[in-house]
C-alpha cells in the first residue's frame, strides 16, 4: 500500500461501521502527584521510563495523527504536567497545521505556573478536576492534593484566557455528592463550565464501586430544581450531554459513560503512555505503537499502515455491566486516560 500526501482523503480514519476518526486522547504519564480514590490505589508502581513513550515519540505520533485526519488532541494521564520537560511537547504541537484543537485535562495542581506557558503554546481549552470545594475532603478523596493549589491553578487559568474551561467532577454517594448544587454555583461565578462524570467501573478489582455511584438522572433532578436548565444541542461525538443554565455563561455537562447512546457517533481512540492504541475505552481491542515506533525511527510508514489497519477493529460499542461482580475493564484510568 503506498502512503500518499496529508491531503489526499483516502488517509482519513473511517472504522467498520463508517465512524470518521477525528479526536484522539494521548496519555502522556501513568504517574501522578494525586492518588484520587477512584482511580489510583494508595500504593500505585508506576512504570518504568523506557516502557512510557518518549515526549519525541509522543509528538512523532500526534504528527502522524494529524496527518491521517485527527483535528483534535487531548492531552492527559496520570498527571500530564508533572511529567518532567511537559511543555516541550505542547511546543512542539501547538500549532501544527491541520490541528484545530489541542486541550488539556489536568488535575491542576501545575497550573499556576504554567497556565500561561500552555496558552502561549496554543492550547485551546482546558478541563480541570474539581472533586470538591472543602479543603479536608478534597484532601480525602484526592489522597494528597491541596485544594488552595488547585484553586490558584484555576484562576491562573482564567487570566491566561483560554477559549474554554472546564471543571469535571466526578460525584460519589455518601462522599461529596451533597456538592454539586455549590460546584455548579462556583463555575457559574467564575463563567466556566462544568461537567459531572459518573463514575466508571475501572480500577482495583476489590473495590466495590457500586456503593459510591451516583447517576446523572439524579444529578440533573437535582439542578433542575436549582436552576433554569435548557438541553444543548452541543455534542463533541462523546458521551456527554449538555445543558444551559438561563441567564449565565455555564454549560453543564452530563458524562454517563455506561449509556450506549453514544457509541454510535464515537469519534475517538486513546494512546496511552505506553503506546497502545486503545479502540474503545470499554473494550480490550489495542494495537501497540510502541515496538513500531522503535523499530522504525525513521519512517512513519509502518506505523500509519497499522493505525489504518486498526480501524478494523473498533468495537461496535463498549460493553460496561455494573452489575457483574467485577468491573468490566480493569485498567487503571491513570493509564487510559479517562
Ligand atoms: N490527572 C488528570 C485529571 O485528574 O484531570 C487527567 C487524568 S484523569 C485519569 C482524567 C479524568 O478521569 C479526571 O477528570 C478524573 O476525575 C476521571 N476519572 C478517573 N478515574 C475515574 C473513574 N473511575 N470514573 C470516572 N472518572 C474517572
Ligand atoms: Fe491523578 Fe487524575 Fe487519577 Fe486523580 S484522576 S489520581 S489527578 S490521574
Amino acid at each position: 500500500m503506498t502512503v500518499s500526501s496529508p491531503e489526499d482523503s483516502s488517509q482519513k480514519l473511517i472504522d467498520q461501521f463508517g465512524r470518521a476518526v477525528d479526536y484522539i486522547r494521548l496519555s502522556i504519564t501513568d504517574r501522578c502527584d494525586f492518588r484520587c480514590q477512584y482511580c489510583m490505589g494508595e500504593d500505585m508502581t508506576f512504570l518504568p521510563r523506557d516502557e512510557v513513550l518518549s515526549l519525541e515519540e509522543c509528538a512523532r505520533l500526534v504528527r502522524i495523527f494529524v496527518r491521517l485526519g485527527v483535528r483534535k488532541v487531548r492531552i492527559t494521564g496520570g498527571e500530564p504536567l508533572v511529567r518532567k520537560n511537559a511543555m516541550w511537547l505542547f511546543d512542539e504541537i501547538g500549532h501544527l497545521q491541520g490541528l484545530d484543537e489541542l486541550v488539556l485535562t489536568t488535575n491542576g495542581s501545575q497550573l499556576g505556573e504554567l497556565a500561561q506557558p500552555l496558552k502561549a503554546a496554543g492550547v485551546k481549552r482546558i478541563n480541570i478536576s474539581i472533586d470538591s470545594l472543602k479543603p479536608e475532603r478534597f484532601r480525602q478523596i484526592t489522597r494528597t492534593g491541596r485544594l488552595e493549589q488547585v484553586l490558584a491553578g484555576l484562576e491562573a487559568s482564567i487570566h491566561a484566557g483560554f477559549e474554554g474551561i472546564k471543571i469535571n467532577t466526578v460525584l460519589m454517594r455518601g462522599i461529596n455528592d451533597d456538592e454539586a448544587v455549590d460546584l455548579v454555583r462556583f463555575a457559574i461565578d467564575k463563567h466556566i463550565d462544568i461537567s459531572f462524570i459518573e463514575e466508571m467501573p475501572l480500577g482495583e478489582v476489590n473495590h466495590n464501586r457500586n456503593n459510591t455511584q451516583v447517576s446523572n438522572t439524579d444529578t440533573l433532578k437535582l439542578l433542575q430544581s436549582k436552576f433554569v436548565l435548557t438541553p444543548s444541542a452541543e455534542t463533541t461525538g462523546g458521551p456527554a450531554k449538555y445543558w444551559r443554565v438561563a441567564d449565565t455563561q455555564t454549560k453543564i455537562g452530563f458524562i454517563s459513560p455506561h449509556s450506549h447512546n453514544f457509541c454510535e457517533s464515537c469519534n475517538r481512540v486513546r494512546i496511552t503512555c505506553k503506546g497502545e492504541l486503545y479502540l474503545c475505552l470499554g473494550q480490550e481491542d489495542k494495537i501497540e505503537l510502541m515496538p513500531l515506533l522503535r523499530a522504525h525511527p525513521d519512517d512513519d510508514t509502518p506505523i500509519i499502515l497499522a493505525i489504518q489497519d486498526s480501524m478494523r477493529i473498533k468495537p461496535k460499542g463498549h460493553d460496561f455491566d455494573l452489575m457483574r461482580a467485577q468491573p468490566a475493564v480493569v485498567r487503571f484510568m491513570s493509564h487510559t486516560g479517562g
